[in-house]
């Protein structure tokens, strides 16, 4: 029913009129904004209405006004929530470009409403086969790279997933084309978005490191600057990448020219000769081939399960630890009354879990977890076990050390290892339909700009998600599931999370964050499932972050709460990150309201919208 939908005209005039080749890098760069052969109109139909809309027939919500359009645009149109949620993900690596984008990769957790199911797909940057345990060493000094070292460079690129996923997604469950929902982001990329100061603040922060690439200063450092808040930005050479794609099928960037042009950049990182700033470290080349690219696949795991407050909680599988990690910790937390204890009891509660979840994940989950071991996690037998090291009176001595899962421990903790990584990148966007499928995705390019390099002529930039493999081995004694190999996919904390009662969707949420998505989706499912705020409340909340490290990096406001100094006095320590996570979600209200919410303030504020304000 819904493909005739589609036929009736879905994505006509504006959307179609996108896809006609032009000459990569030559006459579309010169050719005026809504006049030219290839370029549709970016989509005005639908206006999202701000962070928070309440409505019918579908929503959408994303870190960005134009994406959200996008994707309410598709779906009044007659698409579903695969179509949208792609042609959304397309946009955002137009818009969003220093965080997702075809250079990159990510995770995307579907419920299907036919069948009352939950699905996911992983769509993970890839090491190269020619990569070893100690690519990330310096065969000289027998010393890890720096980190900025490590991602300023070829070694850091993954092979990339997200254009797989796109097509993975649409052929499984959506009615539209690949070229349908490339459509929009073309004319987008073609003609032009407002630079807001999120965009510029985001090249700043990275212009010692763009100005070392002649295709990445070229596109985003013009005049040896960001381009002005407020001025249009176009992506001629991306529009026309997309073009291609539309034309010829993701063959064109796994097996064609784009795969070559991939594989050229890594190998030979388009040095600029004179660079305006200086870089510390010495940029080295990859080994990724274009054998790597044509053997790329898309997994479809069995998304992790767990229940809570007899909810169904789904989440990603590896090489994700986001489900699994945030499973766990609602495993601990069963085990506490939280709506019941003082907010400074639970939110010590929430902490500690966290904590102890992650040193689990950090013991135990990597690509190659076999899956009875990740299930072994999320057992309520080990959320017991391990909720008995949670210490009311007292701060956990984080790090702690791992559980023994499927076995006994006592109650004393152990010491163990810490993982303060705390990035801001990554984009995550959460779509619903008519029909009542739903669909949770985050997409990266690991850090905000990836490694740094534009393919040339492709505008698009190559991801460092490589660099989320450990450089050395961080467990002791025990093994490291973490290490660089060949064909491994480095463990993400990527946490697309689907919550169903009664097999019909009660909430979807997700964010961007590295390590600290895991601690913002467990945050505000906390925040909405046991402290009852709203939806809008939970996202908004300040954050702590607890990563089973000595220090709980917090946000500032909520050193302003009560709960600070009592935990303060439990002896807890704090860090203080600027923010942490700009997450999006939907929750699924009675008589068919859906609540969609984005970020209020956090990265500028995201953008929420619904197909129809009133039934
Ligand atoms: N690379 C991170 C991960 O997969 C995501 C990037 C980020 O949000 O910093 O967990």
């Amino acid at each position: 029913m819904r493909r005739s939908v589609l036929r009736r005209g879905y994505l006509l005039a504006a959307f179609a009129a996108a896809t006609a080749l032009a000459v990569p890098g030559t006459a579309m760069a010169a050719t005026p904004a809504g006049h030219s052969p290839g370029g549709g109109a970016p989509p005005t139909g639908v206006t999202p209405s701000g962070a928070t809309a309440v409505g019918f027939g579908g929503a959408v919500a994303t870190v960005d006004p134009t994406a959200t359009s996008v994707g309410l645009e598709v779906l009044r149109r007659g698409g579903n929530a695969v179509d949208a949620a792609v042609a959304a993900a397309a946009t955002l690596g137009v818009t969003e470009p220093f965080s997702s984008g075809i250079g990159g990769g990510g995770f995307f957790v579907y419920y299907d409403a036919r069948t009352r199911s939950v699905h996911t797909l992983d769509g993970r940057e890839t090491a190269p086969v020619s990569m070893d345990q100690n690519a990330f060493v310096n065969s000289s000094t027998g010393q890890p790279y720096a980190f900025q070292e490590g991602r300023v460079s070829g070694i850091s690129a993954g092979i990339p997933g997200s254009l797989l996923t796109w097509q993975t997604a649409l052929h499984n469950w959506g009615s539209g084309s690949l070229r349908d929902a490339l459509a929009p982001a073309i004319g987008v990329a073609q003609h032009g978005f407002p630079v807001d100061a999120t965009f510029a603040g985001q090249i700043s922060s990275n212009a010692a490191a763009f100005s070392q690439f002649t295709s990445t200063r070229a596109l985003y450092l013009p005049n040896g600057a960001p381009p002005a808040v407020g001025s249009t930005f176009r992506n001629p050479d991306l529009a026309n990448t997309y073009r291609l794609i539309a034309r010829d099928g993701v063959r064109a960037f796994y097996r064609g020219p784009i795969a070559g042009d991939i594989v050229h950049t890594v190998q030979h990182p388009p040095l600029a000769a004179d660079p305006a700033m200086p870089w510390a470290y010495q940029i080295r080349p990859g080994t990724m081939r274009t054998s790597d690219l044509a053997a790329y696949t898309v997994r479809q795991p069995a998304p992790t399960h767990v229940t809570y407050h007899g909810l169904d909680v789904y989440g990603m599988a590896t090489p994700s630890s986001g489900g699994s990690t945030t499973g766990e910790a609602l495993d601990i937390l069963k085990n506490f009354d939280l709506a019941h204890e003082s907010r400074t009891t639970a939110m010590n509660d929430y902490l500690e879990a966290s904590a102890l979840a992650f040193a689990d994940r950090n013991r135990f989950v990597g690509d190659y977890t076999p899956r009875s071991e990740l299930n072994a996690l999320l057992t309520n037998d080990f959320g017991k076990q391990r909720a008995c090291q949670v210490n009311q009176a007292h701060a956990l001595a984080a790090p702690v050390g791992p559980g023994v899962p499927g076995g006994s421990a006592g109650c004393t903790a152990s010491a163990g290892t810490a993982d303060d990584s705390n990035e801001q990148s990554t984009t995550n966007l959460t779509v619903a339909d008519r029909w009542g499928n739903v669909v949770e995705y985050t997409l990266t390019i690991e850090q905000i700009g990836g490694n740094a390099m534009l393919v040339p002529g492709r505008g698009f930039l190559l991801n460092n998600e490589l660099t989320d493999f450990n450089f050395t081995p961080t467990q002791g004694s025990a093994p490291d599931p973490n290490l660089p190999g060949p064909g491994k996919r480095p463990r993400s904390s990527m946490s697309p999370t689907i919550l169903l009662d009664h097999g019909r969707p009660f909430l979807a949420v997700g964010s961007p964050g590295g390590a600290t998505i895991i601690t913002t989706v467990l945050q505000i499912l906390v925040n909405r499932l046991d402290f009852g705020m709203s939806l809008p409340d939970a996202i908004a909340a300040p954050r702590a972050s607890q990563r089973n490290s000595a220090t709980t990096d917090v946000e500032q406001p909520f050193l302003d709460s009560p709960q600070a100094g009592a935990l303060a006095a439990l002896g807890y320590k704090w860090g203080t990150p600027a923010e942490i996570g700009a997450a999006t979600g939907i929750e699924f209200l009675s008589g068919n309201r859906l609540l969609a919410a984005a970020e209020p303030v956090r990265r500028g504020s995201g953008s929420a919208g619904v197909v129809h304000p009133t039934r």
